[in-house]
Order: C-alpha cells, then structure tokens, then sequence
C-alpha cells in the first residue's frame, strides 16, 4: 500500500492539532476570535492583574498605584469576589478596571460551551453586583482559548485580552528575578522614544500581565510582585510611560 495514503491524513491531523495548540495557547494567536494584545501607543503601558481580589496584597496594591498616578485593570475569580465584594468596589472606585477571570479558574480550553457560559456569567454577575456595573473586558485563566471561550465573552459585551509580557510572578523565585523579567518594558519605551527615522511614530505599547492573587486560595502570598513594581514604576514613569486601563489602552494614540 502506498505509504502516502496512511501519512497524509496523519500529517494533516497533527498539522491541525498543532494549529489548535497555537490558537489556545499562544497570547496574540487571533484564530478563536479577536483579542487586544496590545496598548495603541509605545508611550501606554497596560499594567494589569490576574487571581484577585486578594485582601492580603490588592489593598496594598492600590496605594503604591495611587503613588504614581497608575491606573491598572484587574481581572477576577468570581468566587473571590464574593468573599470580598468591599474590595472589588473601592478598586473600581479608585479608577481601576474590573474585568472577569471566571468562577473558579477553570482550564476553559477543556470545558463545552455550556460549562465556559457557566464559568463566565457567574463571575459577571458577581462583578456587576460588588462593583455597581458590569465588566466590560474578560481575560481566560492560562489564556486558554478555544471556539466557544471568545464568543461565550462577547455574548456578555466583554473584549478578550492577553498581553505582550507574563513575566511568570507566580513563581517561587526572588523578587530580583522577577525585577529581571520586567525588563523588556523599558527596554521597549527606550527604543520607541526616539524621533529617527526607525521609530514608531504609529507603534503599539506592552500589555503586563502580573497576579495580586493565586486561583487556589484568597490571601496568597505576592509581596514579590509588589516589590517588582515597587522597583519598576518610578524608573517607568521617568521614562515617560502612562500607566492606563485597557479601556484606555485601545482608545486612540498618546500624543
Ligand atoms: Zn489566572
């Protein structure tokens, strides 16, 4: 038999499959759906949390926020928002951005459509009720995608977003190593302030993702992440990066 006639189908279905990974997995992959990646300007940076509320660093959190004029966007577990619905509403209410994280941190690339609409309305409604109105932005928990994780978004009015940088806060390392992992946002903000010729006049800016929570436990320890901001948003800001919410983030271009 010709060996072609076994091997193409298999090739094919691991191309597929490849593909499908690709389009879970990777942060600016569009192929389930439009995501936002990206600020609309190099001088924008979207600095914005993941597993919160968290009372035992996002209270601290919003203060070094407010230091520097820092506006973030948070997105949270449904289930802890219900465990602390004071909290989701004073970060709304100091200029912050609430988005839904789902219910209860689910690999959503794993459920039926029914599960993720599940997963996805639970948190709505529980963000709708702590903070006085409903999330507008939604992001997967791993950024796992599949066909229904991006529509079951949409349907609730909310736009995905991913990032350009994970610098992985969620590890146990120290939080020098994590300083380290911040790096390339200054490194971008150098490189696009110039005027010559190969600046980007029209570029885009970072999308950060960090964790003031853990999934698996309200109170989880992130003082390192506070740490690394701590080093990193004064040296940011002298750079002449705007801290915004993604909501301003893809509004239209920084002066
Ligand atoms: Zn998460």
């Amino acid at each position: 038999m010709n060996s072609l006639l076994i091997e193409a189908p298999a090739v094919a279905i691991a191309a597929a499959a490849g593909l499908t990974a690709y389009g879970a997995v990777y942060p600016r992959a569009q192929i389930f759906g439009r995501t936002i990646c990206r600020t609309d300007s190099p001088r924008k940076l979207a600095i914005t949390f993941d597993d919160g509320p968290n009372p035992a660093i996002t209270p601290k959190l919003l203060d070094l926020l407010d230091r520097y004029d820092a506006k973030a966007t948070f997105f949270l577990i449904g289930k802890f928002v219900r465990e602390c619905p004071e909290l989701v509403k004073e970060t709304f209410a100091r200029g912050h951005l609430v988005g839904n994280h789902t219910e209860t941190h689910l690999n959503l690339f794993r459920l039926t459509p029914m599960q993720i609409r599940v997963e996805l309305r639970l948190c709505h409604d529980a963000i709708s009720r702590a903070a006085g109105a409903p999330p507008k932005w939604f992001r997967p928990p791993y950024g796992f995608r599949n066909p229904w994780v991006i529509p079951a978004a949409c349907e609730l009015g909310c736009q995905t977003v991913m990032w350009t940088l994970i610098p992985g806060d969620w590890r146990e390392k120290p939080a020098e190593w994590l300083i380290q992992r911040m790096q390339p946002i200054g490194q971008h903000a150098q490189r696009n302030s110039g005027n010559g010729p190969d600046s980007p006049a029209n570029g885009t800016g970072d999308v950060l993702c960090l964790h003031d929570g853990t999934h698996r436990q309200l109170n989880g320890d992130r003082t390192r992440t506070l740490a690394a901001l701590e080093h990193w948003l004064p040296r940011w800001r002298d750079l002449g990066l705007e801290f915004v919410t993604i909501a301003e983030a893809v509004r239209a271009p920084a002066p």
